[in-house]
């Protein structure tokens, strides 16, 4: 194969397992960072030690420049056939009594504007409307789209709740284009993403709340997401997985 994927937010966790999947399957690896070169640089060798091809691009999916300097690097790397918009953030559990404007401006900018416009790109790229020879896009959502959060991050559940109806939307827009859209709600996942919300063990200490009994890992949300992107999904469109063991 010699198609390009780009997995935005590819350096860490979910990212990370994805771009890791893809290289196997056969893609040139895009891994998009927003500051941890080296971890994006870690990605890249272990796909290169797997006679892989991958390039690291940093890229804050907050800042549309970077999306454009992202995808332009991809062109040189090869043709486009598949984005996997995987960056998104969390900010510190509270209220939305506490949340301030510029909280709100930046979860939804990273998370939900950063895909939309991330998309844009690729449909510029892979439509047939457009000259380009179809492709796939997966955005990652999240449980907490229909949990609500309460107490905790309702801006970040609201956040994947608009990813959630972005792909509808996008896959219906483009589905005689020759691009599918799907999107995959991660439930608990072991990551460092718990971290940056303030609970580190976030994820461990609510595994109880989980029908499965536990969190899970980076991988089982990557092997979702790479079916999605295979010709195994050829007729799969507009649809939101959740992969959360039945949470
Ligand atoms: P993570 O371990 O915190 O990794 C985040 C990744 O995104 C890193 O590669 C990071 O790059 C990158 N990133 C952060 N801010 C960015 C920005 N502004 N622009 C571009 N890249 C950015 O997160 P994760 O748990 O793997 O989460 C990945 C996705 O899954 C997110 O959309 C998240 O909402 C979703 N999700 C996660 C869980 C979970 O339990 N972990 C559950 C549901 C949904 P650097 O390495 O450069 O910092």
């Amino acid at each position: 194969m010699d198609s390009v994927a780009i997995v935005t937010g590819g350096s860490r966790g979910i990212g990370r397992a994805t771009a890791l999947a893809a290289a196997k399957r056969g893609y040139k690896v895009v891994v998009g960072y927003a500051s941890n070169k080296a971890a994006a640089d870690e990605v890249v060798a272990t796909i290169e030690a797997s006679n892989g091809k991958a390039i690291a691009v940093k890229c804050d999916v907050g800042v549309e420049a970077d999306i454009l300097h992202l995808f332009k690097e991809a062109d040189k790397f090869g043709k486009l056939g598949a984005l996997v918009n995987n960056a998104g953030v969390v900010d510190k559990t509270a209220r939305v009594d506490e949340m301030s404007a510029e909280r709100l401006v930046r979860m939804m900018n990273i998370n939900v504007v950063g895909s939309i416009l991330c998309a844009r790109e690729a449909v510029k790229r892979m439509s047939t409307t457009h000259g380009g020879a179809g492709g796939v896009i997966v955005n990652i959502s999240s449980v907490a789209a229909t949990l609500g959060s309460p107490g905790l991050y309702v801006d970040y559940a609201a956040s994947k709740g608009a990813i959630d109806t972005f792909t509808v939307g996008l896959a219906r827009e483009v589905s005689t284009e020759g691009i599918r859209v799907n999107a995959i709600r991660p439930g608990l996942i072991d990551t460092d993403i718990h971290a940056s919300g303030g609970e580190p063990d976030r994820a461990h200490r609510l595994a109880h709340m989980v029908p499965m009994k536990r969190v899970g890992t980076a991988d089982e949300i990557a092997n979702a997401v790479v079916w999605l992107m295979s010709d195994e999904a050829s007729y799969v469109t507009g649809t939101i997985f959740d992969v959360s063991g039945g949470r």
